[in-house]
C-alpha cells in the first residue's frame, strides 16, 4: 500500500538498532485513517519494537516517524502532545493497583489534561461504560478479571480521546475464556472507525476485523494485504511457514 497525504500513520526508513541486533530493517510502513492493520510474525521479529516507535517508546537510529503529520522523530517534535494522540495497551494491563477503575481512566486527565475532576469523571466513566464496566467504577484491579483490567486498560486509553490506538498481545496473559470480552470491545471499536494496529496471535480477529494483515520477521514486512489475501493465499513461503505453525 503506498504512502499517500491521507496517511494518519507514515513511517520511512525505519531503522533500530539494540546494540549489534538490527531489530528493524528499513521499515516502510502507513496506516490511512481509519484503518485497522493487524501485525502478526514469530517472537522476535519486531512487532513490538515496531509498535513502540510509532509513539516514539523506542528512538530510532534512522528513519521517519509521521503522526497526524507530524514527524515526531524530529528533535524539536514535543513528543509529549504528540503521545497523547495515540493511545497503548499493552499485554500486562499496567493499572495502577492503588486506583479505582475510574481514577484509573480520569487520573490523566486532570493531571495531564488538567480537566476539572467532575468533568474527567464523566469522561472516565463514559469510556468505562463503552467497554462495559459501568457496574465497576469504584473496583480496584485487584478485584477484577484480567479480561476486565484488560477493558479498564482500554478505557483509560479512551479517556485522552486518541487518534491512534496501538495494542501489542493485548489478549496474549489473559485465560482463554477471558479473550473473547476483549477482542469484542476491540472489534466495537474498529467499528466506530478507530484507527487501530493491533500486534496480534488471534488469527481469527485478524481475518474478521483487520482492513490490512502485515506479517513480519526478522525486522522486516515479508508481506502485507488484505486478510483473506495474505491468511489464505500468502505469496511468501515464510509467510506459509508461520501461518502453518499457528493455524
Ligand atoms: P516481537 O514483539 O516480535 O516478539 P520485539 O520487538 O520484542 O519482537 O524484539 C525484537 C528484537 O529486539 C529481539 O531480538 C529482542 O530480543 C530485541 N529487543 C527488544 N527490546 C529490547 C530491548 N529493550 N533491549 C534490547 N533488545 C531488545
Ligand atoms: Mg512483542
Amino acid at each position: 500500500m503506498s504512502v499517500s497525504s491521507s496517511a494518519l500513520v507514515e513511517i520511512s526508513k525505519l531503522n533500530k538498532y539494540f546494540g549489534d541486533n538490527h531489530v528493524l530493517r528499513d521499515i516502510d510502513f502507513s496506516v490511512a485513517s481509519g484503518e485497522v492493520v493487524c501485525v502478526i510474525g514469530p517472537s522476535g521479529s519486531g512487532k513490538s519494537t515496531l509498535l513502540r516507535c510509532v509513539n516514539l517508546l523506542e528512538r530510532p537510529q534512522s528513519g521517519h516517524v509521521r503522526v497526524a503529520g507530524e514527524d515526531l522523530t524530529d528533535l524539536d517534535c514535543d513528543i509529549d502532545a504528540a503521545r497523547r494522540q495515540i493511545g497503548m495497551v499493552f499485554q500486562q494491563f499496567n493499572l495502577f493497583p492503588h486506583h479505582s477503575a475510574l481514577d484509573n481512566c480520569a487520573l490523566a486527565l486532570t493531571t495531564v489534561l488538567k480537566h476539572k475532576r467532575a468533568e474527567a469523571e464523566a469522561i472516565a466513566r463514559a469510556n468505562l461504560e463503552r467497554v462495559g464496566l459501568a457496574d465497576k467504577l469504584d473496583a480496584y484491579p485487584a478485584r477484577l478479571s484480567g479480561g476486565q483490567q484488560q477493558r479498564v486498560a482500554i478505557a483509560r486509553a479512551l479517556s485522552m480521546d486518541p487518534q491512534l490506538m496501538l495494542f501489542d498481545e493485548p489478549t496474549s496473559a489473559l485465560d482463554p475464556e477471558l479473550v473473547g470480552e476483549v477482542l469484542s470491545v476491540m472489534r466495537r471499536l474498529a467499528d466506530e472507525g478507530m484507527t487501530m494496529i493491533v500486534v496480534t496471535h488471534e488469527i481469527a480477529f485478524a481475518r474478521e476485523v483487520a482492513d490490512r494483515v502485515v506479517f513480519m520477521d526478522a525486522g522486516a514486512i515479508v508481506e502485507q494485504g488484505r486478510p483473506d489475501q495474505l491468511l489464505e493465499a500468502p505469496r511468501e513461503q515464510r509467510t506459509r511457514d508461520f501461518l502453518e505453525r499457528v493455524l
